[in-house]
């Protein structure tokens, strides 16, 4: 089988569902690699219990148990005797799930000797995973390099106190104040200037952090644009070459060979697991959305009764300021021929689903209510006339909405466009000012890559005008936080950035060598990857800084491989921390092993694609689940997509009944969230458990996470089997007759 044809078998295949009942798993030679029979349906029937048996159950104390499910009776639950000896054979092991006889640790499969081939694409898969490091080391990523990670790091307004003491397992009565209300912005220290450090432009137009008074002692040496795109030729040379596909392609296919037999066999005994659990279940474990779109986070239901609202009780505020008046929202409104009588949802016209695929343009659209640019303005803008009060009153009643659901967090996307200088002061006003601050709220700054559009409207005249627009006041901030106290203040709830835009524009390669930005005054945009790299080079050096300074360093988070060339995958897998879609790794078996082997975040909306670019039974989701690929799931907008009161849960919801997921899949899907979003350390730890860094079951608190260890050690002997392999082979040395150990 050729490369294409496997990557269609993928696409192709891309409708089974979660467990692997319906379709036969076939390996690249078309047999059978895991028969299953009508037989195994009845797996799913040996999970319910009757009422004997939980009694039975509950007879035996198994609450308790439950926690620990090494403990557990083996009356009713367990498996045919013959897996129980597998199982006494390794008492050392006491989370072993059944595997029957496939190798499960990397020792077994090192005896064999490699062929040359073999160790020469071992030895790439290291290349890249080094150059990734690299990357992520110097710009501060990785979240143990985080101050606000580490113990001591003040968050204010203090999170909401524990309502139940898990010592004396009561719930204890505590008077939680919503943080707008406490938050005091003279309570906040305010630090003053570093003399020691200061920043400029370096060679590529990026900003640099040296020395005071000493220009060549930069604080790190951020690699040059030069750097990286040689990087990112090298990285996309190896991750296009034949052999190298086939090879992803097989491991990815034995990943999720693998998962189906031990979903198989061990299904039954991870539901009798969160059975026993006690108190937790789905609704009530923490979960992020990982990707919501302010200005589209509240449901077009919510914006309908919102506006009618203000049209009834407020028309005669002064809103907007249009063909040189202001008009009052009565006279907007006559001017658009409404009265608030009209207003529907149907009016409103917001929802994207049937007319917006492969249609990114009419999909932008749909953030203008009525279709009509000045009610955005006006009621989803932070930045206009109001200065951007409606945005703020609307926000917080949905924040409100989120506070008293208590187990839902989101990270809201907000713009910062690089047009004018002031526009970071601007927006860290207006959420101090309506004093937008909530324990279930982070946010990313988003930058819309518009280039061309500022150009034409003569807004910039070159790409370095917006790198200084966006990070000159960070690093002046960084300097001295008392020049911008609101800024400093604001970033402390920031976790990083995102790239916007339809990624389905063509990047055209007009320049063989790209200039720098204060030489790019072509009237086209820059390419994906040059804007992900000045994103990337001025966040390091910033992050360098900030870090010294004992401030929250910030990451990036692309939406990346939502459309368009399946390169921004490899940009985004050398610069960035974590990406939102990825739904074309679909087609890149080799981008796609790195990023299972890196367990780079994916915070994926099915939905969101379903009415974009890829529909939702073709949807690659269910299967990098399987695959164990570090995926969650979120909701991109709920304004154009959603119909629900909360939209996180209408996605899980979905997700659960089309691609069949189980509970503990959603828990565990919940877990990713948590992990990969930006909350502080000591937040995650309440969470999902003390020692949720460690490895494998180590960090799992079942209690909290209701994700059964079994699963958990499946998902780590599995990585860890791939990174032993990865690792034996590269450092394998060849002699000429072939290669020895
Ligand atoms: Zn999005």
């Amino acid at each position: 089988m050729n490369v294409d044809d496997a990557t269609k078998e993928l696409t192709d295949l891309s409708l089974e569902p979660a467990p692997s009942y319906d379709a036969p798993v076939y390996d690249q030679s078309g047999e059978d690699l895991v028969e299953h029979g009508a037989e195994n349906g009845s797996g799913m029937q040996d999970a319910h219990f009757s009422y004997r048996e939980s009694k039975q159950l509950f007879d035996s104390g198994s609450k308790q148990i439950a926690v620990d499910d090494r403990l557990a009776p083996s009356s009713i639950m367990d498996q045919p005797t013959s897996m129980q000896r597998e199982e006494k054979k390794e008492p050392g092991r006491q989370e072993s799930y059944k595997m029957r006889s496939l190798p499960d640790s990397a020792a077994q499969q090192f005896t064999d000797v490699p062929s040359p081939e073999l160790v020469g694409l071992y030895k790439n898969v290291a290349e890249c995973r080094n150059l990734r490091a690299k990357y992520q080391g110097l710009s501060m990523q990785r979240s143990d390099q985080n101050p606000k990670n580490k113990p001591g790091w003040v968050i204010y307004p203090h999170p909401p106190k524990p309502t139940y003491d898990a010592a004396t397992k009561t719930v204890v009565k505590v008077e939680n104040k919503p943080d707008s209300e406490v938050f005091d912005l003279s309570q906040c220290d305010i630090p003053g200037e570093d003399s020691e450090w200061d920043f400029g432009i370096n060679e590529d137009d990026s900003y640099a952090v040296h020395r005071a008074g000493a220009l060549d002692q930069v604080i790190a040496d951020i690699p040059s644009l030069r750097d990286y795109y040689l990087d990112l030729d090298k990285l996309v040379s190896i991750s296009s070459d034949g052999p190298a596909k086939s090879f992803a392609f097989r491991r990815l296919q034995y990943l999720e060979a693998r998962w189906n037999l031990y979903y198989l066999l061990n299904e039954y005994q991870e539901t009798s697991v969160s059975k026993r659990n006690p108190h937790r279940d789905f609704y009530n474990v923490r979960k992020v959305d990982t990707h919501v779109h302010h200005s589209a986070c509240m449901n077009q239901k919510h914006l309908l009764r919102f506006i009618k609202h203000k049209l009834k009780h407020c028309s005669d505020e002064k809103v907007i300021f249009r063909d040189d008046q202001v008009l009052t929202l009565n006279e907007v409104f006559k001017s658009l021929n409404l009265s608030g009588y009209d207003l529907s949802i149907d009016t409103l016209d917001m929802h994207a689903h049937k007319d917006t695929f492969h249609r990114f343009d009419k999909f932008n659209l749909k953030y203008n209510p009525i279709g009509e640019s000045r009610l955005r303005e006006i009621f989803l803008k932070t930045d206009n006339y109001i200065k951007g009060s409606y945005l703020a009153q609307i926000t917080k009643q949905v924040i409100s909405d989120l506070e008293n659901s208590k187990y839902q967090n989101c990270e809201y996307r907000i713009s910062v466009y690089g047009r004018s200088i002031d526009e970071w002061d601007k927006l860290a006003n207006w959420v101090i000012d309506n004093k937008i601050f909530s324990h279930n709220v982070r946010w990313l700054v988003q930058i819309p890559r518009l280039y061309d559009i500022y150009k034409k409207t003569g807004t910039v005249n070159t790409f370095q005008d917006i790198i200084t627009n966006l990070f000159k006041p960070l690093f002046e901030v960084t300097k001295n936080p008392q020049s911008h106290p609101k800024l400093h203040v604001f970033l402390q709830r920031v976790i990083g950035f995102d790239s916007v835009d339809d990624e389905s524009k063509v990047d055209r390669r007009f320049h063989r060598k790209y200039p720098k930005p204060s030489l790019w005054e072509a009237p086209q945009n820059p390419p994906y990857s040059y804007y992900l790299y000045y994103l990337y080079s001025n966040l390091a050096a910033l992050n360098q800084w900030r870090a010294k300074r004992g401030f929250n360093t910030l990451v990036l988070r692309p939406h990346c491989g939502e459309a368009g060339d399946p390169e921004h995958l490899v940009s985004a897998y050398l610069l960035a921390q974590s990406i939102s879609h990825g739904i074309l790794l679909r087609k890149v078996p080799f981008v796609q092993y790195l990023y299972y082997l890196d367990q780079i975040g994916i915070a994926m909306s099915p939905l969101s694609n379903n009415a974009l670019f890829l529909t939702y039974d073709k949807n690659p989701f269910p299967r990098y689940f399987k695959r164990g690929l570090n995926v969650s799931l979120s909701t991109d907008d709920p304004l154009q997509f959603s119909y629900t009161r909360e939209p996180l849960i209408e996605e899980y919801s979905v997700a659960a009944q089309i691609y069949k997921l189980s509970n503990v899949d959603m828990c565990e899907l919940a877990k990713n969230s948590v992990l990969q979003s930006g909350w502080e350390a000591s937040i995650k730890a309440h969470w999902i458990g003390k020692n949720f860094e460690d490895d494998g079951v180590e960090g799992n608190d079942v209690g909290r996470t209701n994700v059964p260890n079994i699963r958990v050690n499946y998902r780590w002997d599995t990585l860890s089997t791939e990174l032993d392999l990865v690792n034996h082979f590269a450092t394998f040395k060849g002699t000429e007759n072939g290669c020895q150990a």
